[in-house]
């Protein structure tokens, strides 16, 4: 790894989240604070040789209220600063980190330079806050460079304590451990100890070597159904015949099993030949759908389900409104669903 010369250019963009937080002083509740706060908690900041220039969120928001609008923010920042910066690091709220590194992973064809994207579960101005070291690791992160001088990271990652991971493949396991997030089904980019060692064989490399291509937009009109046992006919009518839904995850047990009972399948049969994708994903953390082991999840891919294979729930979701989000008509959606795009599922 050569982290050294030249100086490397990176753009922070901060979006708000615990990192950034101060406490309120009358309510005692956390809200988000400017940017200029938080480097001034980090005085390290300054002693990497880097050229470090930043864009916040006005104003820095939780990543609760992290919306479509604010990804594509987010995206379009990375596109008008792609030629003059080396790396980006993008400081994010936890909550909804990993539905946003999977957006962010759809919507930066052709990535080649890294996005990395961290926060912290404590405020940069506590005692024992990770976000410290979280911060500049990720700027570390988004300045390492291979022998050849490429960067090492060509993909959107989450940094995270001891682990990078790939966006797409992240979920955020714990609401307070230090070590927040895990990909379940994919191995770390990169572990942090005393070196940050690189995995080169989990970074991804895009096999098209064109210019970036950007495309912000989603369609909304999607949504989770978790499958419960008891679940009701009528409720599961209900939730099927939401208007103007396009695509639906449906998260079911196991290898990707439903019940089997003919009013259930008859349901999913009908929503599926009104034109809505549903894709199959399962409610397990660890592991993917594999609709023919089972009667139970066999019956669903004979309604014409589509197998999430081993992709996370919030890679599911973005996908869908990515794919809706360029006009596709549900056949192509079902197509592209079934396809690796930037290595959020293993085929
Ligand atoms: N609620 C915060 C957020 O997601 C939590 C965090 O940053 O850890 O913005």
């Amino acid at each position: 790894m050569n982290t050294s010369t030249p100086r490397p250019k990176i753009l922070i963009i901060y979006t708000g989240g615990t990192i950034g937080m101060i406490e309120n002083p009358v309510t005692h509740a956390l809200q988000p604070f400017d940017f200029s706060h938080l480097i001034d908690n980090v005085p390290k900041v300054k002693k990497l040789a880097y050229d470090i220039d930043h864009i916040q969120f006005d104003p820095p928001i939780d990543s609760s209220n992290m919306n479509p609008q604010h990804w594509a923010q987010i995206a379009q920042a990375i596109e008008d600063h792609y030629d003059a910066f080396d790396g980006f690091v993008v400081l994010h709220g936890t909550d909804t980190m990993a539905f946003t590194a999977s957006a962010l992973s759809f919507m930066l064809e052709n990535l080649h330079k890294p996005v990395i994207i961290t926060g912290s579960q404590l405020p940069i101005g506590e005692v024992r806050t990770d976000g410290e070291e979280n911060l500049i690791t990720a700027l570390q992160v988004a300045a390492a460079t291979d022998a050849q001088g490429e960067p090492m990271v060509q993909e959107v990652a989450i940094l995270f304590e001891n682990y990078l991971w790939r966006g797409n493949r992240s979920t955020k396991m714990s609401a307070d451990n230090f070590n927040a997030f895990s990909s379940n089904n994919y191995p770390e980019l990169a572990r942090i100890g005393l070196d940050i060692t690189f995995e080169r064989k989990a970074l991804y490399r895009s096999p098209s070597r064109r210019p970036l291509k950007v495309r912000t937009a989603m369609d909304p009109h999607v949504m989770f159904l978790e499958l419960h046992p008891g679940m009701t006919e009528e409720t599961l009518r209900h939730l099927l015949s939401v208007p103007h839904i396009k695509g639906i995850v449906l998260k079911t047990y196991g290898a990707g099993n439903a019940p089997t009972d003919a009013s259930f399948t008859r349901l999913i049969r009908e929503a599926v030949e009104r034109g809505v994708v549903i894709l199959n994903v399962t409610q397990c953390v660890n592991g993917g759908v594999h609709t023919t082991l089972y009667e139970t999840g066999n019956s669903l891919a004979a309604a014409g389900v589509v197998s999430g294979h081993d992709i996370t729930s919030e890679a599911a979701i973005t996908k869908l409104m990515y794919l809706f989000g360029m006009g596709l008509p549900a056949e192509t959606v079902k197509k592209y669903m079934g396809c690796d795009l930037c290595g959020e599922v293993t085929l």
